[in-house]
């Protein structure tokens, strides 16, 4: 029996699977006091784990690693029950996610260790270095989407860089939070990752109590996670929603540009936050790109017993999903499906091309099967419009021109900018990932991602006197003579830039 199975079941998260509505499991709803005995046991485990060292925690994380792989068909299930995603899909987000966590565990020496930094000439006398300290508590409250990938990109990092874990899933897929805390038990045995599970309730009152905080999922919580954040000035990196846009040139190779949008706008029932929601596509190649996407798209199987796609996972997202399609019809016309695309929990695809630029389906995440496809005369007319939503979390340019490709990347205002594919960063566990605007700010992923989790402290070691001694209250006129003279001599040789 568990701790779900004693409580009344106003204290219990119960998920059903999206497909069927079946109930999946129950989790207890931590409140009040649960939270605070998570937080408990996790510092007791952080100083447990920080004691260990980069060697020893590369090795529990490794064979922990080892125990998830173990289980993975069995991890897969769950997050394809509580998703309703494909079981091939959920597989897939456990390679993704093993491949972070190899690379967090591996790499957080190199990253993290005390190093040494040049002090200058006239501080020789100083041996500086550059620490990375773990803060102690990291809570990470995790959205439902990818329910492993998203939060071990947080989970990975920070536990690699020596700090303990609350993981506070979404209330719409805690199993797979229990069963990684289970493999933790099981593999390293010290309270290091607790899950805990409960509603935004439950989140908010886990921000009071940590030491930093990684939030993923919409925009509208950071906000309220980060005013609750800001009482104790609890460092929060934010991972939020996105409204991606795909831009594609004259020159693009058109059938691999389709390929691309049918997979990151379709995929995962469009259910991801770098998902293409918006085509940007040069004039002149217009009704090819359309054509060669409709076509895809027509190929697409919604149900039988191996659909592309599942059902959208929260029962209001069909809502959002109806109004951004009716909102894009009012404006623009339907390539592919239409208003009847949206008639249960599983949503056939829509395309709609020419849509106003102003329209919430252009302007605003819709995070369902609807692509926006809307013509430009340039590429310089693409990134233009592609910058011109609140959001900035990543972009895509299909192009054969690599100047012209690198010129748009560097012009897009996003934290991601693949090109000729999307999503091909997912997988480079060295690629830092995040957003900018209201797509959100600080890294997970990569070097950046281990330097996310720790607090920075700096040494300076005098290892002799200065001959110069400056740090003294009693200075001759003599070394205020040097000073005087060296400021201009060290400081003062700059010529004006030609212009
Ligand atoms: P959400 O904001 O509704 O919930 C996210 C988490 O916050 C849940 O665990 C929820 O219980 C918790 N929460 C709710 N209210 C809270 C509060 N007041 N204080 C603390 N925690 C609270 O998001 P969602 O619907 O679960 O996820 C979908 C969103 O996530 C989309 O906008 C998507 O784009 C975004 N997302 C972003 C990324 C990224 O890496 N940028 C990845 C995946 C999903």
């Amino acid at each position: 029996m568990t701790l779900a199975d004693q409580a009344p079941a106003a204290q219990q998260v119960t998920t059903h699977n999206p497909v069927d509505s079946e109930p999946v499991g129950h989790y207890p709803l931590a409140q009040g006091a649960d939270v605070e005995d998570a937080v408990r046991r996790a510092r007791a485990g952080a100083t447990w784990w920080q004691n260990q060292g980069f060697a020893a925690r590369r090795a529990h994380l490794l064979h922990w690693k080892s125990r998830i792989a173990a289980g993975a068909e069995e991890l897969a299930t769950l997050i394809s029950a509580e998703t309703g995603k494909p079981h091939g899909d959920a597989l897939l987000e456990i390679m993704l996610t093993l491949g972070h966590l190899d690379w967090a565990a591996k790499n957080a020496r190199r990253v993290l260790r005390r190093r040494k930094v040049s002090a200058g000439l006239i501080n020789y006398n100083q041996h500086a270095t550059v620490g990375y300290e773990p803060y102690g508590v990291v809570g990470v409250i995790g959205p439902w989407n990818y329910p492993l990938y998203t939060p071990m990109g947080s989970i990975s990092y920070a536990l690699a860089a020596g700090n303990a874990v609350v993981f506070k899933p979404s209330e719409l897929t805690p199993g797979p939070a229990v069963w990684l805390a289970e493999r933790w038990a099981e593999a390293v045995g010290h309270d290091v990752l607790v899950a805990l599970t409960g509603d935004g309730a439950t989140g908010a009152q886990l921000v009071r109590s940590v030491d930093k905080i990684a939030f993923t999922g919409s925009t509208a919580t950071a906000k309220k996670v980060m005013s609750v954040a800001a009482e104790q000035l609890t460092p929060i990196v934010a991972e939020c929603g996105g409204k991606d846009a795909m831009l594609v040139a004259a020159d693009a190779d058109l059938d691999s540009a389709a390929d691309f949008v049918v997979f990151g706008a379709m995929g995962n029932a469009g259910q991801t936050c770098v998902g293409v929601e918006r085509v940007y596509v040069v004039d002149t190649v217009r009704d090819d790109l359309v054509a060669r996407v409709v076509e895809r798209v027509e190929r697409l199987r919604i149900d039988g017993p191996d659909p592309h796609y599942g059902p959208m996972t929260m029962p209001s997202q069909v809502d959002v999903v109806r109004d951004h399609v009716d909102d894009a019809l009012r404006t623009g016309s339907a390539a592919f499906g239409g208003r009847d695309s949206v008639a249960g929990r599983v949503v056939g695809p829509v395309v709609v091309t020419d849509v106003a630029e102003d329209s919430a389906a252009v302007q605003h995440e819709t995070f369902g099967p609807l692509v926006v496809i809307n013509t430009v005369a340039s590429l310089d007319e693409a990134v233009e419009r592609a910058n011109a939503t609140v959001y900035g979390l990543g972009a895509a340019v299909f192009t054969k021109d690599k100047g012209a490709a690198t010129r748009a990347a560097d012009a897009l205002r996003a934290g991601v900018v693949t090109i000729n594919s999307v999503l091909g960063f997912a997988g480079v566990a060295a690629l830092p990932f995040g957003g900018v605007k209201q797509s959100g700010f600080g890294r997970i992923h990569g070097a950046d991602g281990l330097r996310e989790f720790c607090a920075v402290k700096s040494v300076a070691r005098q290892t002799r006197r200065a001959a110069l001694n400056l740090l003294t209250m009693e200075r001759t006129d003599k070394d205020m003579h040097t000073v005087a003279r060296m400021i201009p001599m060290l400081h003062g040789r700059a010529k004006p830039p030609r212009n």
